[in-house]
């Protein structure tokens, strides 16, 4: 006997008869003799018509009231569920981000998970009961419901996991595992069997949404066992596992993208000490993220360019803040450019691996694709290209790395 974790994500609660199919799936498990709590997000588009309808009476609105309409796709699920599985004469209970509870700091619309108490839902799995639980939400240090940012139901999925010291965690959704790059996109992606937590973590903050990073990060520190799989095939998943978990690393195991970056330039800009710390210090004062920075060598000593990205969502404030600086700054043109993606390949052994980075430029080159800004880290390399190319770069990329499909 073991105890279960099954996430199932938007996709695969999108309709009453898919509803149906994933209590099925759980009453496998429950006639196997497995304990057994699922996690559900909202019907597929629901979370966005809730996040439109809030919008469109206020851009600015109160986040704490945003999170009491977003989180509501929830609740559906979780009921239609537990209706479905006693159809189908398994005791099933569900159980909103309150009840569990599911603890969280008052970040309205980020907000983290501190604590999950489940001494209750234990309980119940010894009177043979499944936990139906809301993903998404939960209840912050305010007693106000909170949710944990968008796709934040995987987060809820592992945080749960963690807390009853679950054997496993399943993550059900649309594709049967993890891939080289995303299927949409890259049509010669292939399923992993398996990748680190480290290698996943860089891939999902990098744009991979199949797994909220969060959820990765939880999953790492707690050592949750992790995989992801399809909710409409029964095939085996991805396994997320310990480095020492794979025998031989590729240099490369992704390719990865997102468009949710934008950049600004700052042309001729003072080239003189403090410069860089005031424009850095007044975006970090008005909570706007930098991402990648570039700053080029001045020609003639007094003035040179500045570029940079920030959130794609965060460009007109940093605009904003950017005005206010421009005779402090003395540049000639604050340029914002929210055109951008930024396209990354991530992978173990790049550790060990030289000239990677420049397989990656000679590549792109190659298909005539400018690289405006790159950042490294050990295991990752990024690049920032105009939007148009981002399917071009990513397959580009994936054969070039020896990646597609045979
Ligand atoms: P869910 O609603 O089940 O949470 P998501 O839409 O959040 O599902 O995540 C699944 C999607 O992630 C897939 O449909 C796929 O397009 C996308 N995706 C992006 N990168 C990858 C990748 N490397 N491997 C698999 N899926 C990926
Ligand atoms: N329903 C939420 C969203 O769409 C959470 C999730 O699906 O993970 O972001
Ligand atoms: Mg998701």
């Amino acid at each position: 006997m073991a105890r279960l974790v099954m996430k199932f994500g938007g996709t695969s609660v999108g309709s009453i008869e898919r509803i149906r199919n994933v209590a099925l799936k759980v009453k496998r498990e429950v006639d196997a003799g497995h304990e057994v709590a699922v996690v559900v997000s909202a019907m597929s588009g629901e979370t966005n018509r809730l996040v439109d309808l809030v919008s469109s009476i206020s851009s600015m609105h109160d986040a704490r009231e945003y999170d009491v309409v977003v989180s509501t796709g929830e609740q559906v699920t979780v009921g239609l569920l537990s209706i479905a599985l006693q159809e189908l004469g398994i005791s099933a209970r569900s159980w909103l981000g309150w009840q569990v509870p599911v603890r969280t700091n008052a970040i309205h619309g980020a907000a983290r998970i501190e604590d999950i108490p489940c001494d209750e839902i234990i309980r119940r799995f010894a009177e043979g009961q499944v936990a139906v639980c809301a993903g998404f939400q939960g209840i912050g240090s305010d007693n106000r419901i909170t949710t944990l940012g968008r796709g934040g139901s995987d987060t809820s999925a592992v945080a749960l996991a963690a807390a009853l010291k679950a054997d496993q965690c399943d993550i059900y959704t649309d594709v049967d595992g993890v891939y080289t790059a995303d299927p949409r996109i890259a049509t010669k992606a292939a399923k992993l069997d398996k990748i680190t937590y480290e290698e996943m973590l860089e891939l999902a903050s990098l744009g991979a949404k199949v797994l909220q990073t969060r959820s990765v990060e939880m999953a790492m520190k707690y050592r949750v066992k992790l995989q992801v799989l399809s909710s409409f095939e029964d095939l085996p998943g991805t396994f997320v596992v310990d480095e020492d978990d794979i025998v031989e690393h590729q240099v490369v195991s992704g390719v990865t993208y997102t468009r949710d970056e934008a950049k600004v330039t700052l042309q001729q800009v003072a080239d003189k000490p403090g410069i860089a710390a005031t424009v850095f210090g007044a975006l970090a004062d008005a909570h706007v993220n930098v991402d990648m920075i570039v700053q080029n060598v001045s020609e003639n000593g007094h003035a040179t360019d500045l570029t940079f990205t920030i959130g794609h969502k965060e460009l007109p404030q940093a605009m904003k803040v950017l005005e206010k600086l421009r005779d402090k700054l003395d540049c000639k043109a604050i340029v914002p450019d929210p055109d951008v993606v930024k396209v990354s390949i991530v992978g173990m052994g790049m550790r060990s691996h030289a000239g990677v980075a420049q397989k990656m430029f000679s590549a792109l080159a190659e298909k005539g694709i400018n690289i405006q800004v790159i950042s490294t880290s050990e295991i990752k390399v990024s690049v920032l290209l105009a939007e148009e190319y981002t399917e071009l770069a990513v397959r580009t990329l994936h054969t070039a790395f020896g990646l597609d499909a045979a």
